[in-house]
């Protein structure tokens, strides 16, 4: 059984190469090459609107970008993952325009002015060139890393501040082009995690005062690695799905009287069930209430230097997705089974589930056996075979050249 394992850039290499590319597109050296990662979320998963915790770290895979100003307003970028060159005018942007993946590129300039900067570089258009090595819709943040690339790339250009408040500033503009340009309706952890983490660490984003903590994340150290199993399934009717759940959540803390579940104490959570309608919505609490209790004890096991210890949080987090919030799928749940059979520590789905990628945490030298076993079991139920990618804490985005 072949395993296809998706292998992070070299850095220096990628950035050399597409500032020649760059070059020999438009005739000039770009102003440099910046680039932002993709992320994991490790555990914390749909409370990210309801004010709770969760505990992303950044991929060594990242999305790349050559750029240099113009003054003209014009905006020409091309990316090596599509067809042809997009032109359009900065002063067209905005909600809903473009429509495309330029979105995510020019939406971040526009939504960059209208978060308070200021700089006339945020007005003057620039020539682009991208690179991604991210997986597209892997649930691994594609678009997030290119945003965050081309919101570092301004944000230096426009000498803004790139330290972590600065750094803040710009997460919450791309939120707002993802948003409002790209017209995806996602909270803030994608953006946090490609422009705030740092190298061999997770965050652990508050997303009720959007506050960020560091929290050291030493795998190797501990003889582990987190496996990233990308399932390539992608169900149709996951959009749906999400405005439902975030449609329960919100009417259970309105029924509750309580602003978000965030503030629904743990150990007070049967009470709090006690006085919601129906079955649905009590597990959706169930979930959301635990889950944020799991990201503070997998934190706390963390700065303790306990790693290896986390398994049963992130067990327990899937199980709580599958059977409570109802957003896993086939695939998720046969890979979380079979990397638990074969030795994982712990396995859960990853972002926002009906597809995209689960993670197990298994002794780093299983990972090949548990992946050959993933591969194996797909192949055996007649499914597109998975992806596998290797997650080592990786640093945010920054400049390469
Ligand atoms: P995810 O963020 O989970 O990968 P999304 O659907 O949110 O999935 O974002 C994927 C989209 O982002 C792509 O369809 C494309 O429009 C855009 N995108 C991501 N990376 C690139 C890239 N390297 N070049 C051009 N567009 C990209
Ligand atoms: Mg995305």
């Amino acid at each position: 059984m072949s395993t296809e394992f998706f292998d992070a850039p070299d850095r220096p290499a990628t950035a050399t190469a597409l500032a020649r590319g760059f070059r020999d597109a438009h005739g000039t050296d770009p102003a440099g090459v910046w680039s932002a990662p993709g992320r994991v979320n490790l555990i914390g998963e749909h409370v990210d609107y309801t004010g709770g915790l969760c505990l992303p770290l950044a991929l060594p895979h990242r999305t790349f970008v050559a750029l240099r100003p113009r003054t003209d307003g014009a905006v020409r970028v091309r990316s090596l993952q599509e067809d042809g060159e997009v032109r359009l005018d900065l002063a067209d942007v905005g909600e809903g325009s473009p429509t495309g993946w330029a979105a995510y590129v020019a939406g971040v300039p526009w939504a960059m002015r209208r978060k308070g900067f200021d700089h006339p570089v945020l007005t003057g258009g620039f020539d682009a060139l991208v690179d991604g090595h991210v997986p597209y819709g892997s649930g691994l943040s594609s678009s997030a890393a290119l945003e965050c690339a081309v919101a570092v790339a301004l944000g230096e250009l426009a000498g803004a501040p790139l330290d972590d408040t600065g750094r803040a500033a710009l997460a919450a503009a791309c939120q707002l082009a993802e948003n409002a340009v790209a017209g995806a309706a996602t909270g803030g952890m994608d953006q946090a995690a490609s422009l705030r983490c740092h190298e061999g660490g997770a965050i652990l984003l508050d997303t009720d005062d959007d506050t960020v903590t560091q929290v050291a994340l030493d795998l190797a150290g501990a003889g582990l690695a987190l496996l990233v199993v990308d399932t390539r399934a992608a169900h149709s009717h996951a959009g749906g799905e999400y405005g439902a759940r975030r449609a329960d959540v919100e009417r259970a803390a309105r029924d509750l009287g309580v602003p978000n579940l965030r503030a629904v104490d743990p150990a007070r959570l049967q009470e709090a069930l006690d006085r919601l309608d129906g079955d649905v919505l009590r597990r959706r609490v169930r979930h959301a209430v635990t889950e944020i209790d799991r990201v503070r004890r997998t934190a706390d096991l963390l700065r303790a230097g306990r790693a290896g210890e986390i398994g049963d949080l992130l067990n327990a987090s899937h199980d709580s997705l599958r059977d409570d919030y109802e957003v896993s799928c086939r695939e998720l749940d046969l890979t979380v089974d079979v990397a638990r059979a074969h030795g994982a520590l712990g396995a859960r789905m990853t972002g926002g589930g009906f597809g995209g990628s689960a993670i197990a945490l298994v002794a780093a030298d299983r990972v090949g056996a548990v992946a050959e076993a993933v591969s194996a079991a797909f192949a055996e139920q007649g499914l597109t075979a998975p992806r596998f990618l290797s997650a080592l804490p990786a640093e945010g985005a920054a400049r390469d050249l």
